[in-house]
């Protein structure tokens, strides 16, 4: 991609109204745009960003069995009735409308209600178990608060997997499996160190459930991080009882502000009663099928990596969701040959499938530096009558600063080892 081209460009700062460090710098380097308090557009460089989450995400949902779907977003209030949530009180966030033609839908909040509805049409006997259905989907949630950038939006997309299973050993099974697969994802994001599954409460459907929380003084919970064992403990649960449960002592934890990227909750029976979702088992008897849920926020995750691992100078990226892997910057000083080097370096990367933002703009040195700063692509590439003269590129490390003179196939030998590690 060419920066000329881009139609989005830096900005020296945010609206004036957003507090939230992780909207602030993405808005400035034009990664996303605010249309209103909590509700956020996702422009080019975000939504490569936002897509190649939802490539790791759907990477390891995918190898534990999930199956992709995509429900619908208006929401029929028959299957909410049925499990007494289309009250105001039993969802407090629920954002609802009226068809022209007479009746009431629903903007799905979450996806319980319709998922179960329509697995029993396929699910009757013990042969059609277990199942794990997951999507990418857009929730509407009316939240009171929206002040954490997009980290808590009132529109965005959710991760959100479903498992049915025959009874509680089986969903216990793939819960922990789940479990592991929610590591892998928050390591390969570079968020796993700081990243720690938590136990939490299991709100109306259990008594306790396990969230995935990010240290950061940005979150809005606060948890008890134990870590030698790398687990935590939400405020909401954090009593003797739960301690005692865990076999951990007061005295071993440290307090820490946390953003809850992820949860899996046990759904037991709940909805399956409520909707009727059954199966016969071995022997012939009806059986309610047992239920859990698994939900990560890509946009939740995509602000809290700003949060966590952006400097004074701007953002970041883990290499695996960077929107490029080589910010390509010329500088040419008006000297043609400089600029027929850079556009050869370009081409040259697009052969070796190395996906490069091309700063070819008119603009300064200092322009160009800080903006490549600010937008925190993993690796750039200078090139300027100086580089040229020394017969390489040199190579910026946006982590480290580290900066090396070197020779063509040397880049793209590094790089395309790079890709996908
Ligand atoms: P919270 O307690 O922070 O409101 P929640 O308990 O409502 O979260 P779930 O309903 O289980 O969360 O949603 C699953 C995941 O979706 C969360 O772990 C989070 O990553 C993401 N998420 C939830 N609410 C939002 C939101 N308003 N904006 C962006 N992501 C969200
Ligand atoms: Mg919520």
């Amino acid at each position: 991609m060419r920066q000329s081209q881009l139609f989005t460009k830096t900005r020296k700062s945010a609206p004036k109204d957003e507090i939230a460090k992780n909207a602030q710098l993405l808005i400035r380097a034009g990664y996303i745009h605010k249309e209103m308090a909590g509700v956020y557009s996702y422009l080019p460089l975000g939504l490569r960003v936002l897509n190649n989450i939802m490539r790791v995400i759907r990477e390891e949902m995918n190898a534990i069995g999930g199956q992709e779907i995509t429900l619908t977003a208006l929401q029929n209030p028959a299957p909410w009735k049925k499990t007494d949530r289309w009250r105001d009180d039993a969802i407090d966030v629920w954002f609802k409308t009226e068809l022209k033609a007479g009746g009431e839908l629903g903007l799905a909040t979450t996806h319980e209600e319709p998922l179960t509805a329509l697995m029993t049409e396929y699910i009757n006997s013990y042969k059609d178990l277990p199942r794990y259905v997951y999507q990418f989907q857009t929730k509407f949630r009316n939240e009171l608060r929206a002040k954490s950038g997009i980290m808590r939006s009132r529109e965005f997309v959710m991760k959100d997997l479903y498992s049915f299973s025959r009874n509680e050993q089986e969903f216990r099974e793939f819960y922990e499996k789940c479990a592991e697969a929610y590591k892998k994802i928050f390591n390969r994001l570079e968020i796993g160190e700081k990243t720690f599954r938590t136990f939490s409460s299991g709100g109306t459907f259990s008594r306790f459930s396990d969230e995935f929380q990010t240290v950061c003084d940005a979150g809005e919970d606060t948890i008890y991080v134990h870590k030698e064992k790398g687990i935590a403990v939400n405020k909401e649960v954090y009593t003797d009882e739960v301690l005692a449960e865990l076999g951990i002592k007061k005295e071993e934890l440290s307090e820490a502000k946390a953003i809850e990227v992820g949860n899996i909750f046990p759904l037991g029976t709940r909805f399956s009663d409520a909707l009727g979702l059954k199966f016969k088992d071995d022997k012939g008897a009806e059986t309610p099928v047992v239920m859990g849920s698994y939900g990560i926020g890509p946009g939740r995750v995509m602000g809290t990596i700003v949060e966590v691992l952006s400097d004074e100078k701007g953002i970041i990226w883990p290499k695996e969701i960077a929107p490029y892997q080589a910010h390509l910057i010329l500088i040419s000083g008006g000297n043609k040959d400089v600029i027929a080097e850079a556009d050869r370096l370009y081409d040259l990367l697009a052969e070796h499938g190395i996906e490069t933002l091309y700063d070819d703009r008119d603009a300064r040195a200092g322009e160009k530096f800080a903006d490549s700063d600010l937008l925190g692509i993993p690796t750039r590439l200078v090139v300027s009558e100086k580089t040229l003269a020394e017969g390489g590129v040199e190579v910026i490390s946006r982590k480290t600063g580290a900066t090396t003179l070197v020779s063509e196939s040397a880049i793209i030998q590094t790089l395309v080892g790079k890709q996908g590690a």
